[in-house]
This record gives C-alpha cells, sequence and structure tokens, in this order.
C-alpha cells in the first residue's frame, strides 16, 4: 500500500522544548473526505501551514488547513463549491513517553488483575495520540477539522426553494402558479414520454 501523503516526518525538529519550525504542505487526496452530501474530492489537494513545535513530551503540531469541498444542493442537487478554511492542533506523544504511560497503568505490580491493566493501557491509548519514531500522522487530525467544518445538509443558498416534487424541476424556474392535476397538459406530455 502507498505511503500515506498524511505522515509527516519531524526529523528536522530538534527534541529540545521550545523548537519550532514551518512547513507549507500540499497534500493530494486519495479518497473523499466530508460527509455524503459535501466533501473533498480525490485529485483536490489539502493545503496545510505546519508547524510543530518540540514540547517535553512530544511534538505539538498546528494546522491552518485550507481545500475546496464540492458537492450538492440537499434541496435542488445544483452542484455547490465549499471553501474550508480550519484550524487543528494535536499534541503528539514521543513513544518513549507511551511506554511510561504503559509502565504508570502497570505500577500495580504483578498481581495486579489482567483485566484492569488492559483498561487501563485501552484508555490511555484512547486519550493520546503517539509518533511512530519521528513520524506524525495527520490523518485524523485533518479529517477531523475538515468534518466539523461541513454542513450535513448544505444549500446552494438558505432560501433555495429546492424541487417541486411533482416534476422535479426546480422551483426557481417554475411560475408561482405551477401545480400538478391531471388535466395538466404539460403532464400529459411527460406521461406520454414513459419516463
Ligand atoms: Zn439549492
Ligand atoms: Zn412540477
Amino acid at each position: 500500500m502507498a505511503r500515506s501523503v498524511f505522515i509527516f516526518n519531524t526529523h528536522d525538529l530538534p527534541h529540545r522544548a521550545g523548537e519550532m519550525r514551518e512547513y507549507q504542505l500540499s497534500l493530494p487526496v486519495s479518497e473523499a473526505i466530508g460527509v455524503d452530501l459535501l466533501s473533498i474530492k480525490p485529485t483536490q489537494v489539502i493545503s496545510v501551514e505546519l508547524r510543530i513545535t518540540s514540547v517535553d513530551e512530544g511534538v505539538l503540531a498546528t494546522g491552518e488547513i485550507t481545500a475546496l469541498a464540492t458537492g450538492e444542493c440537499g434541496r435542488c442537487l445544483d452542484p455547490i463549491n465549499w471553501p474550508i478554511d480550519e484550524a487543528f492542533t494535536e499534541l503528539f506523544y514521543y513513544e518513549t513517553a507511551a511506554s511510561r504511560a504503559m509502565e504508570k497503568g502497570k505500577k500495580g505490580g504483578k498481581n495486579f488483575a489482567k483485566r484492569d491493566e488492559k483498561k487501563d493501557v485501552d484508555l490511555e491509548a484512547d486519550e493520546l495520540t503517539f509518533m511512530i519514531g519521528d513520524e506524525i500522522d495527520l490523518e485524523l487530525p485533518i479529517r477531523d477539522a475538515v468534518i466539523l467544518n461541513l454542513p450535513v445538509n448544505p444549500l446552494c443558498s438558505e432560501e433555495c426553494p429546492g424541487l417541486c416534487q411533482g416534476c422535479g424541476e426546480k422551483w426557481i424556474n417554475l411560475p408561482a402558479d405551477h401545480a400538478h392535476n391531471p388535466e395538466d397538459p404539460r403532464w400529459a406530455a411527460l406521461k406520454g414520454l414513459n419516463l
């Protein structure tokens, strides 16, 4: 499998608290990121202004994300462009910090019940994000920031009147007295088309 574009190597950042580096990343999307009606499509690029800072426990990553999500209006199905401008902050712990946390979880000694031990480790793993060597995986923080920025029910405009349920035409293109009944000749004509 191809290496994820979201994995960033921090080897240029000295392991000394307070050291900081900044990068401009362009990450090509290989799999849509977003919600059903609106997403950053494959071939699009996510731009990230990334700042990584050395802290005692690991690397603090902050990023400004800009990207373009595309999709459809939930009412009239017109195409929508949705510019994304979001920020994220994530602390990635050094692996050594990870093993220390594990040790702490085992501090109860050898008689520590196996079940409890597992619970402690799961808890740590849930709460903390760890580095793998010098690498940090930005996929989750970026994905979360993007999805939080997207409306579940996107509209081309708040006032979008949507489609006529009778014929699927946009209300915006229909006269105010537009209606459907069996005598409507346009309706009859449509029926004749056997749609
Ligand atoms: Zn619309
Ligand atoms: Zn209609």
